[in-house]
């Protein structure tokens, strides 16, 4: 399968609005960044993939996410939660090996994805490996922790806006 089938229309899903700025932080519209790849344009390095699976998980677009997992590791039941608003992803640092020989070529993300769940603000870091799989980068597994944050109404919001949270996402 070198192509997704079917269109996975993100403009119906919750909280997008056309020409929004992407949810993966790059600072430009969704249809310039992620949505090429969500229409099943490859992915030119483990990076812009691990920023395309953030905006799926945002966008709610399981098929792309499952398309992306690598088969051996992907999940049965995604259990993407409504309660999960995702608000930040900062990707740290990245990087991607040729492989010995026959080896496919492998990568890593290390990121930090910001999120709100019922009323609470945690902090999701995690080293991702990714793998060649027929020539398109796949998710393969991570290493994640999650952490609490405490932010106070005048500390600045974790979304990264540059704002204080009581005049941005406390509101
Ligand atoms: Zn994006
Ligand atoms: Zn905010």
């Amino acid at each position: 399968m070198s192509t997704i089938s079917k269109d996975l229309s993100p403009d119906s899903s919750p909280g997008y609005r056309p020409g929004a700025a992407c949810p993966c932080g790059r600072g430009v519209s969704y249809a310039e960044c992620c949505a090429p790849l969500h229409r099943g344009a490859p992915a030119e390095s483990v990076e812009a993939l691990m920023r395309s699976r953030f905006t799926a998980f945002v966008l709610h677009q399981e098929d792309y996410l499952r398309w992306t997992w690598h088969p051996d590791t992907c999940p049965v039941e995604m259990g993407l939660a409504d309660a999960t608003d995702w608000k930040r992803l900062e990707v740290l640092d990245d990087g991607q090996q040729q492989g010995e020989g026959e080896r496919p070529l492998s990568g890593w993300v290390h990121f930090r994805a910001t999120f709100k769940e019922r009323g609470r603000w945690q902090c999701l870091e995690e080293v991702s490996n990714f793998t060649l799989l027929n020539g398109r980068w796949v998710y393969v597994d991570g290493d994640a922790q999650v952490m609490s944050l405490k932010p106070g109404r005048n500390d600045a919001c974790p979304c990264g806006s540059g704002r204080k949270l009581k005049k941005c996402c406390a509101q």
